[in-house]
C-alpha cells in the first residue's frame, strides 16, 4: 500500500512562491531535503520563474493568477507530472488538497485573505507571511481559529511576530505586560520632513538592512509597515494596543521584545535574514540546524533605541486608532494603503502625500462595527474605490 503520508516529509503550500519570502522559503525547503517537500506553488503574474521552480521543485500543482497566463505555464510545463490551473479560485483552492500539510501566505496585499481562510478551514497550518490578512481580518480569521481543530495553528513569518512568539513560548500570555515591536526606521528615518517631500521611488525602495519586495518596502520607508505589525500583533497575540510599543533600532538586530509582569524583558536576536523565521515556522516546534553562519555581536559596536516620530510619519499612528476603532476601519486603512502605494510607485503621489490619501479614505467610508467576510469584501472595494476617487482631485 502507498500513500502521500508514509514519510516525515511536511508538505508545502507556498502561496506567492517567487516573492521574496517565496524564494526565500524555496531556499529553506532546499535546505532540508526529505523534511520538506514543496507540493503546490503559486504565482500571480511571474510566469517563468514559477515554471522554473516548478521544473526544478516538481510539486504537484502549479497555479498562476493571471488567467491568460496560463497557455503559456502549460507550455513551459509539458510531459511533467505536474496538475497547471490558474486564476484566485484555484489559488484559494489548491491549499485544502490532501497532500498539503502547511501553508504559506506570501502573497501581497488584500489577495491573501481568501486562501487564509480557506486553508483554516480545512485544518492546515498557516506560516503568515502576509500580515494583510490579519491587518484585514483579524476578528474573522480569530475566531476561525478558535472553532478550528486544535492542530490548526499560525506560526508568524514576519520577523518581529517570530520573535515575540519565541519570547512568549513558556510563558502564559497574562504574564506579559507589553510587546515591544523594533521598527528598523526605514531609508528616511534621519530625513527632515522638508527632505522627505522630495524622495523618489528609487530612494523608497532603497531599504537599509532588508532586501523585501516593494510593497512592503515602500510600507517600511512610510512605516505603516509597523503599524500593520501592531495590527498583526494585536491579533495574534491578543494584545490591546495600548499594551503594544514600537522602538525604533535602526540595526534591526534585536527582532522585537515582550516585558513581562515582574519587569523582566526578554528579546529575540538575529542578522536580518528572512530565512530565519522562515526557518523557525517550518521548523515549529523544533529548531532545524543551520550551516549559515550565526549573529556575531562583535560586528556590532552599538544597538540603539529610540522613539518613533508619528508627525513624521503618520500612517503609524493611524494603526494604533484603527485598532482602537475597530470593526472595518483596518481594512478600509490597509485598502487605502494598497492604493496610496501603488499610486505613489506609479508617479502619480508624492510620498508626503500617501498619509494624507490614507486619512481622507478612512473619512470617506462609511463605519461598520460588523467584521463579516462580506462586510470586509464590500468595504475593500468600497474603499478603493473611493482612495482612488480622492486621488483624482489630490
Ligand atoms: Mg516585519
Amino acid at each position: 500500500m502507498t500513500n502521500n503520508h508514509h514519510d516525515n516529509t511536511r508538505n508545502i503550500a507556498i502561496l506567492g512562491s517567487t516573492g521574496s519570502i517565496g524564494t526565500q522559503t524555496l531556499d529553506v525547503i532546499s535546505e532540508y531535503p526529505g523534511r520538506f517537500r514543496a507540493t503546490v506553488l503559486t504565482a500571480n503574474t511571474n510566469v517563468e520563474m514559477l515554471a522554473a521552480q516548478a521544473r526544478k521543485y516538481l510539486p504537484r500543482q502549479v497555479v498562476i493568477g493571471r488567467e491568460e497566463l496560463l497557455p503559456r505555464l502549460r507550455d513551459m510545463l509539458a510531459g511533467l507530472p505536474i496538475e497547471t490551473s490558474a486564476g484566485a479560485s484555484a489559488i484559494e483552492q489548491c491549499v485544502a488538497r490532501d497532500d498539503v500539510d502547511t501553508v504559506v501566505t506570501a502573497m501581497v496585499g488584500y489577495s491573501g485573505l481568501a486562501p487564509t481562510i480557506n486553508a483554516i478551514r480545512n485544518n492546515k497550518c498557516i506560516a503568515l507571511a502576509n500580515k494583510e490578512t490579519l491587518v484585514v481580518a483579524g476578528e474573522l480569521i480569530t475566531s476561525l481559529l478558535r472553532e478550528s481543530d486544535s492542530t490548526t495553528h499560525i506560526i508568524p513569518v514576519d520577523s518581529e511576530h517570530s520573535a515575540i512568539f519565541q519570547c512568549l513560548e513558556g510563558e502564559t500570555t497574562e504574564h506579559a505586560s507589553k510587546i515591544i515591536l523594533t521598527a528598523s526606521g526605514g531609508p528616511f528615518r534621519t530625513l527632515s520632513a522638508e527632505r522627505l517631500k522630495q524622495v523618489t521611488v528609487a530612494d523608497a525602495l532603497h531599504h537599509p538592512n532588508w532586501d523585501m519586495g516593494a510593497k512592503v518596502t515602500i510600507d517600511s520607508a512610510s512605516m505603516m509597515n509597523k503599524g500593520f505589525e501592531m495590527i498583526e500583533a494585536h491579533w495574534l497575540f491578543d494584545c490591546p494596543a495600548s499594551k503594544i510599543e514600537v522602538v525604533v533600532h535602526p540595526q534591526s538586530i534585536v527582532h522585537s521584545m515582550v516585558q513581562f509582569a515582574d519587569g523582566s524583558v526578554k528579546a529575540q536576536l538575529g542578522v536580518p535574514d528572512m530565512h530565519l523565521p522562515i526557518r523557525y515556522a517550518l521548523g515549529y516546534p523544533e529548531r532545524l540546524h543551520t550551516s549559515q553562519p550565526p549573529l556575531s555581536l562583535e560586528q556590532y559596536s552599538r544597538l540603539s533605541f529610540e522613539a518613533p516620530d508619528t508627525d513624521r510619519f503618520p500612517l503609524l499612528r493611524y494603526a494604533f486608532d484603527a485598532i482602537e476603532a475597530g470593526g472595518n476601519t483596518p481594512c478600509v486603512l490597509n485598502a487605502a494603503n494598497e492604493i496610496a502605494v501603488s499610486a505613489f510607485l506609479n508617479g502619480r503621489l508624492p510620498f508626503v502625500e500617501m498619509p494624507g490619501l490614507v486619512a481622507a479614505t478612512i473619512e470617506a467610508v462609511a463605519y461598520s462595527p460588523h467584521t463579516d467576510y462580506d462586510t470586509l469584501v464590500q468595504t475593500n472595494a468600497e474603499a478603493r474605490a473611493k482612495a482612488e476617487e480622492i486621488l483624482t482631485i489630490l
